[in-house]
């Protein structure tokens, strides 16, 4: 039997999985990955994630509008977001934040953002933070809108040692997906080496980003399993040991008893 793990960030509500869920969950049983975050992203994505934790045991779930449908967040989605967040299955808020690789315009991204996270606030729920391309921009939104008290993590963290600092002096804790896997991802795994072990968390974000050996594939949330494996012997500890402390790690977070 595999050790147990937790994949803190996937995306079966993706079409990449959604009319084939059983297969997928299956498959993440088999390589002991038993507990999952399904993280939305839009409209329909939200919706998605609850119907999957009504289905399945183990699923928690993140709602939230990320940074490329940030246009879409107006009023009346905001109104439904806020009552979908009542739901038992929820943990947090998620995936929001800033992302300025794409051409989204950079106000409607810092509006939606920053009316999720005074949500967050309101609701005392913790967040999950996309940031690509945007660290100052996101740490000083983070910061303004008091993150230390109701807590959230960097998710597929791309920073490098000192962005991970700050994040941490924020409360926050830093996710590692499979990009920390890559041969040349050297400054993710600076940084890795410099997050107490008490505050890393692990994820697939699955469709995307598969970790070696399988780099180039389609991720699918048992592959967690390989990010534990190869960040575990990064930081010279037994993958089981990992495991059990990124889950515990992840139930502290979203206060999952
Ligand atoms: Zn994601």
């Amino acid at each position: 039997m595999p050790f147990k793990s937790y994949d803190t960030h996937t995306h079966l509500n993706d079409d990449a999985f959604y009319n084939d869920l059983s297969t997928y969950v299956d498959r993440a049983h088999e390589l002991g990955v038993t507990e999952m975050n399904i993280v939305g992203y839009d409209a329909q994505g939200n919706q998605r994630a609850l119907a999957i934790a009504h289905q399945f045991p183990g699923m928690h779930v993140l709602l939230g509008f990320q940074p490329e449908n940030a246009p879409e967040f107006n009023a009346p989605e905001l109104a439904k977001l806020k009552m979908q967040l009542a739901d038992a299955a929820v943990v947090g808020i998620g995936e929001i934040g800033l992302d300025y690789h794409w051409d989204t315009p950079v106000d409607a991204q810092m509006k939606a953002f920053a009316a999720q996270l005074s949500l967050a606030r309101e609701l005392n729920l913790p967040v999950v933070i996309h940031a690509r391309d945007a660290m100052d921009d996101v740490y000083a939104m983070l910061k303004a809108a008091g993150v230390e008290q109701f807590g959230g993590v960097i998710h597929s963290f791309t920073g490098d040692a000192a962005d991970a600092q700050r994040f941490l002096d924020l409360g926050m804790y830093i996710s590692f997906s499979g990009i920390v896997t890559f041969k040349n991802a050297k400054d993710i795994q600076a940084a890795a080496q410099i997050v107490p072990l008490d505050r890393i968390l692990v994820e697939t974000d699955a469709p995307f980003l598969a970790p070696t050996p399988y780099r180039g594939k389609q991720n699918e949330p048992g592959y967690v399993k390989y990010v534990i494996d190869n960040l575990a012997a990064q930081l010279q500890i037994e993958p089981a040991e990992l495991a059990a402390q990124t889950t515990a790690n992840a139930h502290r977070l979203w206060r999952i008893k």
